[in-house]
């Protein structure tokens, strides 16, 4: 099937969840303080799936025709499974070029080293070859030690899908 790729407004109390969506490339609006009924206005007009922990808003949501799931513990890979019951992911890839910034949900563009320096460690500037900018607020990335734990918990989610 060829759908599109779902996107999200995650409740305030889910952050972490969102970061880790965005990672994965997944659209995933989220503000830390917001009220229930801006998030359902908002998941409305844009057609966002609202993840929440919030019983009572996510019967409010299905009223308004709108998919909710409701998100329980603490653990992201357990809640990205919990999201899978309701929507089916296709195969997680791990994939900066399609990843979208952690801070502000904006998307990466690859960005070429000569025009960072001077704006990261020059440590990093060395080390890594490939960097991205968030083309919203151009905060910049690389892949780093970090990488390797995402891609194992790519493969912890993509186990748990089959
Ligand atoms: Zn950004």
């Amino acid at each position: 099937m060829n759908q599109k790729k779902p996107i999200f407004i995650v409740d305030a109390m889910l952050g972490n969840l969102a970061k880790k969506l965005r990672v994965l490339g997944y659209d995933s609006t989220y503000f830390s303080s917001i009220e229930d009924e801006k998030l359902v206005t908002v998941a409305k007009n844009e057609k966002r799936i609202i993840l929440t922990k919030d019983e009572l808003l996510c019967k409010t949501a299905q009223n308004h025709d709108i998919i909710a799931i409701l998100i329980r513990g603490n653990d992201e890979l357990e809640q990205i499974m919990q999201i899978h019951q309701s929507i089916k992911f296709e195969k997680f890839v791990m994939d900066t070029n399609n990843s979208r910034c952690i801070v502000c949900n904006g998307k990466l563009q690859p960005i070429e080293k000569y025009r960072i320096i001077g704006k990261i460690p020059e440590g990093v500037l060395e080390r890594e070859e490939k960097f991205w900018a968030c083309d919203a607020c151009k905060k910049i990335y690389w892949q780093g030690t970090h990488f390797e734990k995402l891609q194992e918990f790519v493969n912890k989610l993509n186990n748990r899908l089959q």
